[in-house]
C-alpha cells in the first residue's frame, strides 16, 4: 500500500549547526539520561561505553550539517557539451532521520534533469542526497530541498526528484504499519510544464502510467 503526498512547501530555511554546540560530554551525559528514562542503568557493564558509541554514531548519521551541496556543486558541473536530453539518476539509496522523532527514514530518491548549460557527475548527485539526508528531516522537505538546489545552480530546463521511503516511526510505533511507502515529488520547469517530459521521467524510473505521482506544485 503506497501513500502519495504532496510536497508542502518548507517553510524553514534550512540552518547550520546550531549555535552553541554541546561538548561531546555534554551529549554523552544526556544519552546517559536517555538510558535511564528508558528503564535500564547506564552504569552496568554492558552499557557503559554506549553513550559514547551513540554519539559518535550521530556524528555520521548527521554529518549533512557541516556540508553546504551548493559549494561543491558549483566548483564541479561541466559544460554539457551539445547534450540536450533528460539526465536520470535512478535508486539512489539514502538513510535519514524523521525530525518527529528522530527515526530512521530508509528509502530511495531518482533524481532527473533536463541541462541546459551544465551537467553534473553521478556521484555529485548522490552525495546532494547524502547531504540533505544527514539531517534531521521530513521527506517532503528533503525532496524540495535536492530539486531546489540543483535547479538554483545548474540552472537546466527542469528537475524531477522522486522519492520513495518508509519511515520507521510509522513501522515500528504508533500506528504500526509496516509495508507503507511514502511517495514524495518535486517537479520543476519543464517537468513540471510538460506531461511528456514529465511521463519520459517517471518511466525511466520504473513509475510508468504514475500519473496520481503529485507534481510538486503546492
Ligand atoms: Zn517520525
Amino acid at each position: 500500500m503506497d501513500k502519495m503526498v504532496n510536497p508542502r512547501r518548507s517553510r524553514s530555511k534550512s540552518s547550520g549547526p546550531a549555535a552553541g554546540r554541546p561538548t561531546r560530554e555534554e551529549a554523552e551525559t544526556a544519552v546517559r539520561t536517555l538510558i535511564r528514562w528508558a528503564g535500564d542503568d547506564p552504569d552496568r557493564e554492558g552499557l557503559l561505553a554506549t553513550p559514547a558509541r551513540v554519539v559518535r554514531a550521530y556524528e555520521e548519521w548527521f554529518a549533512g550539517y557541516q556540508d553546504n551541496p551548493r559549494d561543491y556543486l558549483k566548483r564541479t558541473f561541466e559544460e554539457t557539451g551539445g547534450y540536450d536530453e533528460v539526465v536520470v539518476l535512478r535508486d539512489i539509496r539514502f538513510e535519514s532521520h524523521c525530525e518527529h522523532h528522530m527515526a530512521p527514514i530508509i528509502g530511495r530518491v531518482h533524481i532527473g534533469y533536463l541541462p541546459q548549460n551544465h551537467v553534473v557527475g553521478i556521484s555529485k548527485l548522490a552525495r546532494l542526497v547524502e547531504v540533505y539526508a544527514r539531517r534531521l528531516q521530513i521527506q517532503e522537505k528533503m525532496t524540495a530541498e535536492i530539486a531546489t538546489t540543483l535547479d538554483e545552480i545548474l540552472k537546466p530546463h527542469g528537475v524531477a526528484v522522486v522519492t520513495e521511503a518508509t519511515h520507521q516511526c510509522m513501522t515500528t510505533r504508533g500506528v504500526h504499519k509496516s509495508g507503507v511507502t511514502m511517495v514524495t515529488s518535486r517537479m520543476l520547469g519543464v517537468f513540471r510544464d510538460h506531461a511528456e517530459t514529465r511521463q519520459e521521467f517517471l518511466s525511466a524510473i520504473g513509475m510508468r502510467g504514475a500519473g496520481a505521482v503529485s507534481n510538486g506544485s503546492a
